[in-house]
């Protein structure tokens, strides 16, 4: 089925930001951050923004219905991918609801799969220009000069999130999380699994008969 409405799921390391990122260029559609979405909201000092600023600063989560103001204050009706929400099965449900309230509904939830193994070895060779914050990888997106940033000059560092502890921990956080997210879209029929494990070119492909 075609979508133009879609959630990505996945694990960190399962590159879905990455693809959301191509396909959104190639499709026309909109790539939603919703973490990228709120602090543009609460910089610009929009109603909504400043709503949600209460919370963030008392290091509060936001409440699921500004998290969906958040995001329906500048969705786009020509299609969209979700990345980063919904996190939870509360969230998903509703994300439902207000599309109901525009008689839309999500068209498709594409959940990224990588076995644990990789995305460790993935995360940890993550190396982050401490300047600009462009992002390398040593297995598969090297620097021209090791441990030198190509677009700055600056020094390449390992990024304190993907270091092993640290990996280990966001990685249960996320299944603990996102399991019963997953069970929630594969209950309603909307789940399509892609294997991430691949190169780049045949997760796309992997994708195509999803897309619009
Ligand atoms: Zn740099």
């Amino acid at each position: 089925m075609a979508s133009n409405r879609m959630v990505f799921l996945g694990p960190p390391g399962a590159g879905k930001g990455t693809h959301a990122a191509w396909l959104a260029e190639d499709r026309g559609l909109q790539h939603i951050s919703t973490g990228d979405m709120l602090r543009v909201a609460v910089k610009a000092g929009t109603e909504i923004g400043l709503a949600a600023k209460v919370y963030m600063d008392q290091g509060k989560l936001i409440p699921d219905d500004i998290m969906i103001d958040v995001l329906f204050a500048d969705i786009s009706d020509t299609g969209w991918i979700l990345d980063g929400f919904p996190r939870t099965v509360a969230q998903a449900e509703a994300l439902d609801k207000r599309l109901a309230e525009y008689a839309a509904e999500l068209d498709g939830v594409v959940l990224f799969e990588v076995d644990r193994q990789t995305l460790i070895d993935r995360l940890m060779a993550r190396m982050t220009c401490e300047a600009c914050g462009a992002v390398y990888n040593r297995l598969h997106r090297k620097p021209l000069v090791e441990g030198v940033c190509d677009v700055c000059g600056g020094k390449l560092q390992q990024r304190v999130d993907d270091r092993p502890e640290a990996v280990t921990e966001r990685l249960a956080v996320y299944d603990k999380q996102t399991r019963p997210l997953v069970e929630f879209y594969d209950r309603t029929s909307r789940l399509t699994r892609i294997d991430a494990r691949g190169a780049i070119e045949d997760v796309r492909l992997a994708m195509e008969p999803l897309l619009p």
